[in-house]
This record gives structure tokens, C-alpha cells and sequence, in this order.
């Protein structure tokens, strides 16, 4: 039978688009070709426990509660989100730990005591001009579809006087450098370009908001893991009606007269459908899933985004142990310099550690607790895969950690993920976490938006397309991609 509409990935961007078209009364199906749903959100089994090897930090849950009510629930009936505290602990190399948290009064105690009231005020300060930026762009950059010159001409006068707000005209280092002198907060502050995979060096002023997205509006945790999110977006799909289907691939979106008919899969059959919602990477679906020659007008190569090396150590219990953490290297700008300008991975890598069980309440071994680890790497390489680096980013950041006491001895990475495998894994991305990096000014612009243009019946929904990557993001995108086939179909 045909579908009114097939979405190819059972990512949250996926799962968000078939809950929000099923919402809509449109018959839905959903095909992925792992083995189980959440995408990048994804986990692993280790000896009985199963441990997130993707996101672990929730911001903007009400994104999400927003979609799971018009499904007729919310968010607090399909899971548990909560605020660990601290929100986030920074770690450097001369062991000052400065902890951070979803509360501005308690920031800004914490700030204090570690670097005095100068430093306090010039951070709260800075998450004042945050929020500012954050509440001027989001309504235009975030919730509305993809932007584009010609609408930006149309914005009106509050649009215009939002845009002056925006700080797209500076980058994220000059407006920091503008309002902090304490280098440690600058360091701190510039870390947030890293949430998408950018470079605070050339990423526009705008991004700044990440901070006042995380310390002003807080970091949550999911019970149970982010594995319970996914879990529960896949749940209420299948509550409107969703066909759900694992260890599908598809290998083409098939057109005709340039007009979207359906898709082929891996195992032979045709399906069709009046619409398509590409979840996977934009990338592999103009490149690889298209038929060859389509004039679709997007850009097929965008600049990605960081990857990263992933690990799990399981790790003995600690009383010191923080939900999340960050251990600086003795020179942070180093990070870019390599990640940007060398192309390569950090030689002294900055590393984020989750302990799963605090910052989700994760159950880990009767002996151990499961502890997430990442460092940054840039993207695989357009073609062809990177030389091995004989794993010197995992014995870099193994090493980093035990210097920093971060780990026991005995501790042990019993899982790891790296940049190429991550490549691997998720077809078109070349590892890239976020989707198109953010380097420059124009970067909102050229995201493809969620409504394929050239061909009528194709819409995205990904970390790749508008409005960006990160869980409420890709969720948005979800929600967008919809919100242009109800319209398309319904006319
Ligand atoms: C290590 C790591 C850490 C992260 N940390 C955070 C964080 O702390 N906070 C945060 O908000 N975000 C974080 N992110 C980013 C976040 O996970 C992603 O932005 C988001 O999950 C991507 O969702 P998506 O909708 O783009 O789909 P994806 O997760 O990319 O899923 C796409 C799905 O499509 C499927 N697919 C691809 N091709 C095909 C095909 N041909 N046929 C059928 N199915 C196909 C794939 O198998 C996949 O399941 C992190 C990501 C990683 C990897």
C-alpha cells in the first residue's frame, strides 16, 4: 500500500518528523537501516549494561515536550528529565576546578569563589548579552524554516531590529575577547563553538547563545539514559500509528519527471509515497540516493562539522565524580589550531567526560560505573579515508586523564568509537557530528532547508539541514520537514 509518507532514518530527527506528520493525520512509515532506532543517539551493550555512545547532554527539552503534546501526551508522561548539578565541572591543567551550573546565582557563587567577583560579574555579564542574542536569533534562526536572503529582506522592523541583535557580524572570539578578560572563563566561553563542531575563531558572534542555551536555560539529564528519549519518541510514533521498520535500507529515492514516487530498498522492494523525509545525512541523500544527474541545487560538499574519538571507561566509583566535566590542556587555542588550520586531531586533546549514572541515572556494573569520554578529531576527508593515527588520540586522552586523576588505576576503555568508524556508521557525514560546520557569517544560509525546492516530494530532516545538529535542533528539523509536507500535501 502506498504512504503518504516514507521517512528514511529513525533518527530523533526521524522519529520527530513521523510523530509530527502522523500528528497531522498523514499515514506514516518509518525505515532505518540499523538495527535499532536513535541514530546518533545510539548505545552499546558491555557486559549487561547498556551505556549512551552518542549525546549526553539534553538542552531545550521543551521542544520536545511541544511535539509530544500536540501527540496528545508530554514529555514528563513519556520520561524523566532532570537537572543534575553541577551542570558541568572544568578541570585545568594546574587542577583548578571551576563548577558551572543551570542556575545563574549558583554560577555565579561558584565563579566567584574560583576567580573572584571581577571574574563572576563579567560572566554574568556575558550570559546577559547571551540570552539576548539567543532570544533576538532563535525565533528567525531556530524555530521558523530555514532562512534565506530574499526573506531576510521581508523580516520587517522587528526582523531588522532582531537582526542587529544577533552579533552575526563578529566572531565568537572578538565578542568574548569584548566583554571577558578572565582567560579562563574566554576558555570556557569559547568551548560552546565546539557544541556544533565550529571554530569560535570564524563562527559568527550569534553562537554565543549556546551559553545561555546551557547555563541559562539548563542541561538535563533522562532518566535512564538518553537510550529512554529515544525510546519514548519511538513509542509514541507507534502510539498514532506508525509503521516502524529496522534493518532497512534504502538505496534510492526514486523520481519521476523529477517528482519524488517512493523509495527502493536494499532488499529489493519498491515502496511509494507521496512524500519522503530524508533523515539521513544530506550528503548521502543528494549524493548517493538521489538518481545521478538530479538538479537538486544544494551543495553536495558542505565544510563538516568536527567528529570526535569516543570511549567508555568503566571506572570505579568516586565520591569526587561530577554528572559532566572537561579537562583543559595547558593551551586550549592549540585545540583549533589543530583541529582547523592542521586538519588533524589535537595533539593535547580537551576532554569531556559523563559519568552516566549521575548525569542520567544510568545503573552501571556492581563494581563500576560507566564513564563516557570524547575528544574532538575533524571530519574524514571528502574522499578517501585519513591515515591511521595508530590510536594516538585514545592513548592521548587515556593519558591525559590519568594525569588529571580523572580515572583510578585499573580503569579501563572497554568501548571505543573512532572519527572513521563514526564515518562508517552514518553514511554521507565523514564523521561529522553536527552536520555543515558554522564557520563563517553565512553558514545559517547555506544549511539545505527542510523542503527540497527542485524536488517536489523531498524534504530533510537531519542534523544536516536546517535549522542544525543537536538533539532539539534535529528534532526542529524533524518537526519543520512535517510542517512543509502537511502544507505541500494538504494544497
Ligand atoms: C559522540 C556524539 C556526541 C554528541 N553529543 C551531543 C550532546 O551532548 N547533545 C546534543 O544535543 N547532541 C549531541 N550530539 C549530536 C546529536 O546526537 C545529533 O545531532 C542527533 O542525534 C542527530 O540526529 P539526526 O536526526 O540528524 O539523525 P541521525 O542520528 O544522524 O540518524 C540518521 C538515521 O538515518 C539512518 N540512515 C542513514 N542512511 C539510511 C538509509 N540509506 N536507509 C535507511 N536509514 C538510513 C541512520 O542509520 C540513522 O539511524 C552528539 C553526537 C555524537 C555522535
Amino acid at each position: 500500500m502506498s504512504q503518504d509518507v516514507i521517512v528514511v532514518g529513525g533518527g530523533i530527527g526521524g522519529l520527530c518528523a513521523a510523530i509530527a506528520a502522523a500528528c497531522d493525520g498523514h499515514r506514516v512509515r518509518v525505515l532505518e537501516s540499523g538495527d535499532r532506532l536513535g541514530g546518533k543517539a545510539g548505545i552499546v551493550v558491555i557486559d549487561g549494561v547498556e551505556v549512551d555512545t552518542g549525546p549526553s547532554v539534553l538542552t531545550l527539552p521543551g521542544v520536545f515536550d511541544a511535539l509530544l503534546r500536540r501527540a496528545g501526551t508530554s514529555l514528563a508522561d513519556e520520561a524523566t528529565v532532570f537537572l543534575p548539578s553541577p551542570a558541568c565541572r572544568y578541570q585545568f591543567v594546574d587542577s583548578m576546578t571551576i563548577d558551572l551550573f543551570s542556575d545563574r546565582e549558583q554560577t555565579r557563587a561558584s565563579v566567584q569563589a574560583a576567580l573572584g567577583a571581577g571574574a563572576a560579574r563579567e560572566l554574568d555579564g556575558f550570559l546577559d548579552h547571551a540570552r539576548t542574542v539567543w532570544e533576538a536569533a532563535a525565533p528567525w534562526f531556530i524555530y521558523r524554516d530555514a532562512p534565506s536572503f530574499s526573506k531576510v529582506i521581508t523580516f520587517g522592523l522587528s526582523g531588522w531590529r532582531d537582526l542587529a541583535r544577533i552579533d552575526a557580524l563578529r566572531t565568537m572570539d572578538a565578542a568574548i575577547e569584548a566583554r571577558v578578560k578572565e582567560p579562563r572563563l574566554r576558555w570556557i566561553l569559547r568551548r560552546y563553538a565546539t557544541y556544533n563542531g565550529s571554530d569560535p575563531r570564524c563562527a559568527p558572534g550569534t553562537l554565543n547563545c549556546i551559553a545561555h542555551v546551557e547555563l541559562g536555560l539548563g542541561v538535563y539529564g533522562v532518566e535512564g539514559g538518553i537510550s529512554a528519549l529515544v525510546a519514548a519518541l519511538a513509542r509514541v510514533a507507534a502510539r498514532l500509528g506508525v509503521e516502524i521498520e529496522t534493518g532497512a535500507r534504502v538505496t534510492e529515492i526514486r523520481t519521476q519527471r523529477g517528482r519524488v514516487q517512493g523509495v527502493t530498498l536494499a532488499r529489493g522492494a519498491n515502496l511509494d509515497a507521496r512524500a519522503v523525509i530524508a533523515n539521513a545525512d544530506a550528503r548521502h541523500v543528494l549524493v548517493d540516493l538521489l538518481p545521478k544527474g538530479t538538479r537538486h541545487g544544494l551543495d553536495e560538499e558542505p565544510v563538516p562539522s568536527t567528529s570526535g574519538w569516543v570511549g567508555i571507561v568503566r571506572a570505579k566509583r568516586r565520591a569526587d565524580r561530577v554528572p559532566h566535566a572537561v579537562l583543559f590542556p595547558k593551551d586550549y587555542a592549540h585545540e583549533f589550531i589543530d583541529l582547523f588550520d592542521h586538519d588533524r586531531p589535537p595533539v593535547e586533546p580537551t576532554v569531556y567526560l559523563c559519568a552516566q549514572e549521575r548525569a542520567h541515572r544510568r545503573t552501571g556494573w556492581a563494581d563500576a560505573e560507566p564513564v563516557f569520554v570524547m575528544a574532538n578529531a575533524p571530519a574524514e576527508p571528502a574522499r578517501g579515508a585519513r591515515p591511521s593515527d595508530g590510536g594516538a588520540l585514545r592513548a592521548n586522552v587515556e593519558r591525559r586523564l590519568r594525569e588529571a586523576d580523572l580515572i583510578s588505576p585499573g580503569d579501563t576503555i572497554v568501548w571505543e568509537r573512532s572519527a572513521t568508524e563514526l564515518a562508517a556508521q552514518f553514511p554521507g557525514t565523514r564523521g561529522a557530528i553536527y552536520g555543515g560546520a558554522s564557520n563563517d557569517k553565512f553558514a545559517a544560509f547555506r544549511r539545505p532547508p527542510n523542503r527540497v525546492a527542485s524536488v517536489p516530494g523531498l524534504y530533510l530532516a537531519s542534523g544536516s539541514a536546517h535549522p542544525g545538529g543537536g538533539m532539539p535542533l534535529c528534532a526542529l528539523s524533524g518537526v519543520a520537514a512535517a510542517r512543509a509536507v502537511d502544507r505541500d500535501l494538504k494544497r
